[in-house]
């Protein structure tokens, strides 16, 4: 299919975006890797008369950290996120998440802030943004706001952005050293999208659970953080008890809609299957 015909913009700086933004209102979309804006162009699901190219706003690339925190600029690609040596060091999280999304194609051009703004459950960033205690610097004609990764996915498609506002930077607190990660992912074939997968990291003391985040992808109408199976593990000693149990609580709160992936019930006790086995690894990676 062909889209409708759009006029193309780049500008250089973000001031000028936001310009161009505001000058054309619904008719105008932002284009960050254009690796789901472009086939919903085609499809003719998404109709704009302005494409509004980030490309060139060098601002938007960066990955670095200051005070604690982690910033990675929203135009930065999967690649990029997989080749920093400050994030395999500092967030080896977030560079697995990257290496299991896609295929290499999408990841040269796909870019963070295109995977969280498109507020798709099927993408692998927003479970992996939960499980981190990721926030997201929103920048409008009016100003700047900081929004928390928890709360931001309001539905399928529909995030708290609003219209004329453009994600800029992704903030990511350094997971403290030690703790263990894993992104758990089952796909039909390389280069799918999750049946389901779980983000876990977690902090152990000995045996026992001091700290745990699980957050699920593919599963719901947003990606899921995993508040009671985390309750649950808190504190205690991880078993093959408590691990059923807590992937148990996870499958209690998956929603998924039934397609070429399976149905509900599959991808339910795949969501399940996914929980334990990021729990384990991060438990065995994680210093004790
Ligand atoms: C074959 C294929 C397989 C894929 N598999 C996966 C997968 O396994 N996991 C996964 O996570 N993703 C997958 N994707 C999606 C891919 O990661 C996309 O790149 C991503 O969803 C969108 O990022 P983008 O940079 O391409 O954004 P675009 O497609 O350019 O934009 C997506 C949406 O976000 C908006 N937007 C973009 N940037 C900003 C910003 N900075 N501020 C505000 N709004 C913005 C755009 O206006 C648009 O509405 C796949 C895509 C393809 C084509």
């Amino acid at each position: 299919m062909i889209p409708r015909q759009f006029e193309y913009h780049a500008p250089d700086s973000i001031p000028d975006a936001l310009g161009l933004l505001t000058r054309f209102g619904d008719e105008a979309k932002l284009l960050a890797g254009g690796h789901s804006l472009l086939p919903m162009m085609k499809l003719r699901f998404a109709q704009p008369g302005h494409l509004i190219d980030l490309a060139k706003i060098n601002e938007l690339k960066s990955i670095h950290e200051t005070g604690g925190t982690l910033r990675i600029g929203a135009m930065t690609t999967e690649h990029e996120l997989i080749a920093s040596k400050l994030l395999q060091e500092k967030c080896p999280l977030l560079v697995e998440g990257a290496r299991l999304i896609a295929d290499p194609q999408v990841r040269y051009k796909g870019t963070i802030g295109g995977d969280i703004s498109h507020g798709d459950p099927g993408n692998d960033h927003p479970a992996l943004m939960l499980a981190l205690g990721a926030s997201f610097v929103l920048k409008g004609a009016s100003g700047e706001r900081v929004v928390p990764a928890d709360g931001f996915f309001v539905g399928t498609y529909d995030t708290l952005m609003e219209p004329g506002e453009i994600m800029t930077e992704i903030r990511i607190p350094t997971p403290t050293a030690g703790a263990g990660y894993c992104y758990a992912k089952l796909k039909r074939k390389v280069g799918d999208f999750a049946t389901a997968a779980a983000a876990v990291v977690l902090r152990r003391k000995g045996e026992t659970v001091v700290e745990v985040a699980i957050a699920l992808t593919n599963v719901g109408p947003t990606a899921l953080k995993a508040r009671a199976a985390e309750d649950s593990l808190r504190g205690k000693a991880l078993s093959d008890a408590s691990i059923a149990e807590a992937a148990r609580l996870a499958m209690g709160i998956c929603e998924p809609v039934a397609d070429q992936r399976g149905d509900a019930e599959y991808k339910t006790a795949m969501a399940g299957e996914m929980t334990q086995r990021a729990l384990r690894m991060a438990y065995s990676r994680a210093s004790h």
